[in-house]
């Protein structure tokens, strides 16, 4: 008897996208053999949670009928590329959009391991299967791959929507005129520290250089293969490539990188952020198609009784009257809608329980972002994804008491420090310590250039709402025009600012 282990799939869809017909199948593995949710996770891509151990083929089977795949969704490999969805913020989008797809194809494994152990290739043809010869297969990754996992990025200033500068390599989409010139490049990002070590600290990408966008796949392609060369191989918790970066130094690693690509990257480019939200609502893109920015809480699309959302996505999926694109924030995109279907989407929305401009919601509820934890992910210290609504919900008051209910505060939780909520670049960051306990981290900005600073460890829900009703009141009453609330506990004192790497609680 083998125990019945319950496994999450997590897609590879660079840039989150999806047709109808995808999303109708990823509809169907949910009910046939996951959970019944659909996660959106925060780098665009679909996950599957409660999968069991004698299921997991099945469902790989059906994602292939419709061309979708879980290759390097996980492992130490490069993982999804993220990229800005909606085409409609700058006619350019559309061509950076196809990069995020270029860029992962371009750094897929070669091996078909994965064909042969879940599609049955090759099987029953006396063929050799998947075991030896990695090294010769695998040009850019060798015999044993990289350290750890490798993330790279496209943001298109000034909508920062997927916090570039999380990212091993971050992509800033430098546009004129509509036109695409290039990218300046940020390396070394990451977010995750482990509790009980010093050494290890989340770091923002720093700008290196540009490039055009000829030389992105060598640049991507080149840094990912120094950090194979050089990345700490020994410790884990030291083997992402911001340590490689801080271990060697940045003018190392460009010296090393311009020898390996054969050019030199270019003066940076001017660049404004501005923003990390999504833009909410319909935005009409140049060819006169539409698209939705539309909110799913912490990317968890299931049927309540309040809110239908899994019913009224399979709905749009079925009208056929768009493509799926997932937001980095945990946000679903209809992309490519014509004008006379615009109706029928907010008609299937209404019916369900959601108007499409998110009129609903508070500007923290529209800017929060929380990981999985519990109880499907085995790291969780504390809930994240299942108590940040109601706590949510229990700040709310406190807003509405300050007339701060349609200010974006951006409120972020994750249930331990690997980041992958990215709660270090929120203006208010919760980190699960313990089960109803968390640190608490103030101080991010909201263009996503800033780390947030410690505040205060192990607090409880009583110490957070108070401790946030005092500062939401003094916001209200002090600050300047147009100032961000993590711009403000940053002027008044209440954390020192901090521009990349970070003090935080060790444990
Ligand atoms: Fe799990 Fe930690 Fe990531 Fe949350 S941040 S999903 S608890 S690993």
């Amino acid at each position: 008897l083998e125990p019945a282990y319950s496994f999450m799939i997590r897609m590879r869809m660079p840039g989150g996208a999806l047709t109808s017909k995808q999303w109708l199948k990823c509809d169907e593995i949910s009910n046939t053999y996951g959970n019944e949710t659909i996660k959106l996770s925060t780098r665009q891509a679909v996950q599957f949670h409660g999968i069991i151990k004698f299921d997991l083929d099945k469902s790989i089977k059906m994602m292939d009928e419709v061309a979708l795949d879980s290759i390097a969704g996980c492992g130490d490999v490069n993982r999804n590329v993220m990229v800005t969805p909606d085409p409609a913020l700058q006619k350019a989008n559309e061509e950076i959009y196809g990069y995020a797809k270029t860029i992962s194809e371009h750094l897929l494994p070669q091996s078909r391991a994965y064909h042969e152990i879940w599609l049955d290739e090759g099987k029953g043809e006396g063929k050799k299967l998947v075991a030896g010869g990695e090294e010769e297969l695998e040009p850019l990754y060798g015999k044993h791959y990289l350290p750890r996992k490798f993330k790279i990025g496209i943001a298109t200033p000034p909508y920062n929507d997927i916090d570039v500068y999380i990212n091993d390599i971050g992509l800033i989409a430098i546009v004129e005129d509509d036109k695409l010139l290039g990218f300046n490049v940020a390396v070394g990002g990451g977010l995750g520290k482990t509790y009980g070590r010093d050494d290890t600290l989340p770091r923002l990408a720093s700008e290196v250089g540009f490039c055009t966008p000829e030389q992105v796949l060598k640049v991507c392609a080149e840094t990912m293969m120094i950090q194979r060369d050089y990345g700490e191989r020994k410790d884990r918790k030291l083997s992402r490539f911001k340590y490689t970066v801080d271990k060697y130094g940045l003018d190392w690693f460009k010296t090393e990188l311009e020898e390996r690509c054969g050019f030199e990257l270019a003066p940076l480019r001017k660049a404004v952020f501005k923003t990390t939200a999504d833009q909410y609502g319909w935005h009409k893109d140049h060819t006169g198609k539409w698209n939705l920015l539309l909110h799913v809480e912490h990317g968890r699309v299931r049927d309540t009784a309040e809110l239908q959302q899994k019913s009224a996505f399979l709905k749009i999926a079925q009208a056929d009257v768009c493509g799926f694109r997932l937001s980095g924030n945990q946000n679903m995109l209809f992309h490519g809608v014509k004008a006379a279907d615009k109706k029928k989407i907010e008609k299937i929305l209404e019916e369900h329980g959601q108007f499409a401009d998110g009129r609903e919601l508070s500007g923290m509820r529209r800017n929060s972002l929380a990981c999985v934890s519990m109880n499907t992910c085995p790291l969780g210290m504390a809930e994240a994804e299942r108590y940040l609504p109601t706590l949510i919900t229990k700040l709310e008051p406190s807003l509405e008491k300050h007339g701060l209910l349609q200010d974006e505060i951006k409120i972020r939780m994750t249930g331990c420090p690997n980041g992958c909520g990215r709660s270090v670049m929120g203006e208010i960051g919760l980190i699960g310590k313990s089960m109803g306990r968390y640190n608490m981290y103030l101080g991010g900005d909201a263009e996503g250039q800033r780390l947030n600073t410690a505040y205060k460890e192990n607090v409880d829900e009583a110490t957070i709402l108070a401790e946030l009703d005092v500062m939401f009141g003094d916001y209200a009453k002090d600050r300047k025009k147009g100032e961000q609330f993590g711009d403000f506990v940053i002027r008044k004192g209440i954390v020192a600012p901090t521009e990349n790497r970070i003090e935080y609680f060790s444990s």
